[in-house]
């Protein structure tokens, strides 16, 4: 059976691109399930008011998912189990650099430059050195070691697109090293981060395509690596279109303007919405 699922953070207004999202995760439910989680690992950004408008606004627009929803800020334990397994595994480094440090770092001469990677500047590998005996330490950020990680997965990385340019994909773990850096996994104060704990939820929720945005297409290798190291399903990836505004940027929570909240208000029907987004 297929499970989707549209898995928003409570931080701002849905706008046209959720609706979107959200929209085409239902579709592609083909009769199966379509989910809903709330990603409030966030939790200085993450508000009660916006969740609950979340919910309000999928309803009217005619979405449907079980109850309970799954929230990421009750699902701490799990992550805490796999950060105890990559730990275990001498894949983990704690990492206290700031912004600045990594620019400084990466600057250097021999570095060649800063390179902008998945989440910023690709992090230079200042910490890698860190010590990684005796018990996970508590509330420290840590990063994930991607050359010992990549050197415990012998075969490329492998999963299906079934998006716009829908295909098999395979990845050599090298490349990855590369063009992404040694990623945090647990954040300060968080307990974990986006790409740990979607590829964890995703796996917990039997998700059999996870539909989300292009803007999210680079870093599926990451989240299939994480999968081959935990030991979790791989699920099809549909990166769908973004929706831009009218100068050609794409939305984001900022653009309380195209929030679905002002076109309900300004009397539009959810097949105005539709419309206004081409489904
Ligand atoms: N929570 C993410 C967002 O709001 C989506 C994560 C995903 O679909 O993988 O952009």
């Amino acid at each position: 059976m297929r499970v989707t699922r549209f898995a928003p953070s409570p931080t701002g207004p849905l706008h046209l691109g959720h609706a979107f999202s959200a929209l085409t995760a239902a579709a592609r439910a083909q009769g199966g399930t379509f989910l809903l989680r709330i990603e409030d690992i966030d939790r200085q950004r993450s508000k009660p008011e916006w969740e609950r408008r979340i919910h309000d606004d999928l309803r009217w627009l005619g979405l449907a998912w079980p109850e309970p929803v799954l929230r990421q800020s009750e699902r701490l334990p799990a992550y805490r189990a796999a950060l105890e397994r990559l730990w275990a595994e001498g894949l983990l480094y704690p990492c206290h650099c700031n912004r600045r440090d990594i620019l400084d770092a990466a600057s250097a001469p021999q570095e060649g430059g800063p390179r902008l990677g998945l989440d910023g500047v690709i992090y230079p590998g200042i910490c890698r050195g860190h010590d990684r005996s005796g018990p996970l330490p508590a509330d420290v950020p840590l990063r994930l070691d991607l050359a010992r990680a990549a050197a415990r997965l012998r075969d490329p990385l492998r999963w299906t697109e079934t998006g716009e340019e829908a295909g098999e994909r395979k990845i050599a773990t090298d490349t990855l090293i590369d063009s992404i850096g040694d990623p945090v996994l647990a954040r300060r104060g968080m307990g974990t981060s986006y790409h740990l704990a979607v590829v964890i939820d995703d796996a917990a929720q039997g998700i059999t395509e996870a539909v989300r945005g292009r803007d999210l297409i680079e870093a599926t290798p990451l989240h299939v690596l994480l999968q081959r190291l935990l030991g979790l399903r791989v699920p099809d990836y549909h990166h769908h279109r973004l929706i831009r505004d009218e100068t050609g940027r794409r939305l984001a929570k900022r653009d309380d303007a195209r929030a679905i909240r002002l076109y309900r208000d300004g009397g539009a029907t959810p097949a105005d919405i539709r419309r206004m987004i081409g489904l």
